[in-house]
């Protein structure tokens, strides 16, 4: 009789023990993954930025679809004026699904432009000069995004940049002409780096005060 009830109790735990580890299993994965989760001293740490350009500087949490076809969280550095087009714009292209490979502050890649770009990521602010000049960018002031540098290089008398990057508009997260990306930065009244004549830039969007 003992015995009996003994087996019954362990049979109970058992099952217990095994509807609970399949409960457990079943509990879903983030819906969205996290690409960094910076603070805005933590993403400005490391470079010497002026005093009138650091105030203006806010940071925003922005959501894309990546190339792995999920959800991502990633975040932007840019100038308070433009914290309301970024927001509905990264609305417009997560609705839309059109791919952006990370949204991570260049503080990551050690404020190096072309460490970013090589590894395909979308940012807007960094204190740096124009490659090959001493003209400050436009990024300098949080004013201008970069995106998908790698579908969408910088060309210069035909040399791409990041280098081994090729312009072709049929693949997917690359900006042309005629894409959606381009009518909703201009809706907004960005300007875009790909109707330049000379240093055609496909991955820019900038917008002056
Ligand atoms: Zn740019």
């Amino acid at each position: 009789m003992k015995a009996k009830r003994l087996y019954i109790i362990f049979t109970l735990f058992f099952i217990l023990f095994v509807i609970g580890g399949k409960m457990e299993y079943k509990i879903q994965q983030p819906a969205v993954i996290s690409d960094c989760n910076y603070t805005l001293s933590e993403a400005l740490a490391g470079k010497v930025i002026p005093r009138d350009i650091k105030k203006d500087l806010r940071l925003v949490d922005v959501y894309y679809f990546s190339f792995d076809k999920k959800l991502h969280k990633g975040q932007l550095v840019i100038h308070k004026d433009l914290v309301n087009d970024i927001e509905w714009i990264f609305d417009m292209l997560k609705e839309k699904k059109f791919p952006i490979k990370s949204v991570i502050p260049v503080v990551k890649y050690h404020w190096s432009d072309d460490e970013s770009m090589k590894a395909n990521n979308t940012s807007a602010f960094n204190y740096r000069l124009v490659a090959n000049t001493n003209r400050f960018s436009n990024h300098s002031t949080g004013r201008a995004i970069d995106i998908n540098p790698w579908q969408n290089p910088q060309i210069i008398d035909g040399k791409a940049s990041p280098e081994g990057s090729v312009y072709n508009p049929k693949v997917k997260g690359t900006i042309s002409k005629h894409s959606m990306v381009v009518k909703l930065f201009k809706d907004k009244g960005w300007k875009w780096g790909g109707d330049w004549k000379t240093r055609t830039d496909y991955q820019h969007f900038e917008k002056l005060k």
